[in-house]
């Protein structure tokens, strides 16, 4: 089935989807301050604000800017656009400092790409980490979200499990949106099929998400302990296991981010595509979507990201 997806409508499932990156950024975040326990979010008690976003906000609000000013994800501009925004005190990893350095000092993005991890590319979950709001744009078809996702990665990920990390997340939000528009939940074990089927089959996320679907009827321990938690900080670590989470939990977003919360590992990263793909199907300021007070603890986004 085809429809028609308005500007307005694809910004609208963009943003509330941003909304849901940046609050769990910057409330997963908030977990790497000494003495912050996962057991005071599940019993209610919240951080005191502002809550700061990192790096995965910061690159996202770049791709939504990107969406709105072009309508899509045109490579050159985006990687300058990374690559001029970045504040390196902004949580970013060594690996993504010195890509955007090269970038932003005049190397072409193909060869910094390609550079990074002695010539090997980047295989980190950055590319997915702030891909979600384009999956949300793409409600109307996973096949132009997943083409775009893996243009939006290329600029600073060359390795295929960078590229298919962000492909995953893409998918899995273009679908959640797409639910949202048309007023059902995607079944968990068939929106996990749906982005394995389309990922390269040759790669540790694409298994990884099949593995994820085995273990839809599982508690989060056991999750964490077959799919990671991020804290490896690649691609294959992380994509699996926050895509478990978002299935399981895509009318809930609090319940999602407590998930990553608990689970531990690269919280900001795992609780932004969580938040990310979520929000693209519950919204913001609904029941189950984004809470009202969340949002306002949040660091405002940048006046530039529109
Ligand atoms: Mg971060």
């Amino acid at each position: 089935m085809s429809f028609t997806l308005y500007p307005d409508t694809r910004l609208a499932l963009a943003r509330d989807s941003l909304a849901g990156l940046s609050v769990g950024d910057a409330l997963g975040s908030q977990f790497f301050v000494p003495g912050r326990r996962p057991a005071d979010l599940a019993a209610g008690r919240l951080p005191p604000p502002p809550w700061q976003w990192t790096d995965d906000t910061e690159m996202a609000c770049s791709v939504v800017a990107a969406l709105a000013e072009h309508g899509r994800i045109e490579r050159d501009a985006l990687a300058l656009a990374f690559a001029e925004r970045c504040e390196p005190y902004r949580g970013y990893g060594p690996g993504a400092v010195a890509v955007l350095r090269l970038i932003r000092t005049g190397t072409p993005w193909p060869v910094a790409a390609a550079s990074a991890f002695d010539g090997q590319g980047s295989c980190g979950n950055g590319a997915a980490m702030r891909v979600g709001p384009l999956g949300a744009w793409h409600a109307d078809s996973t096949a132009r979200a997943a083409a775009q996702a893996r243009e939006s990665a290329e600029v600073t990920h060359a390795h295929p499990e960078g590229i298919a990390g962000a492909v995953a997340v893409a998918v899995a939000a273009a679908l959640a949106a797409r639910g949202r528009l048309d007023g059902h939940r995607p079944e968990p074990d068939r929106l996990l099929a749906a982005v394995a089927a389309a990922l390269d089959p040759d790669t540790e996320v694409h298994r990884g998400v099949r593995r994820a679907a085995d273990l839809l009827g599982r508690d989060l321990p056991e999750a964490v302990d077959a799919l990671g938690n991020g804290s490896r900080v690649t691609a294959q670590d992380t994509a699996a296991f926050t895509l478990w989470v978002a299935a399981r939990h895509l009318d809930d977003y609090p319940a999602a981010i407590r998930a990553c919360v608990e689970a531990g590992g690269d919280v900001d990263t795992t609780a932004a595509i969580v938040g990310a793909v979520v929000a693209a199907h519950t919204g913001v300021g609904t029941p189950g979507g984004v809470p009202g007070d969340w949002l306002a603890a949040r660091e405002p986004l940048p006046a530039w990201s529109g």
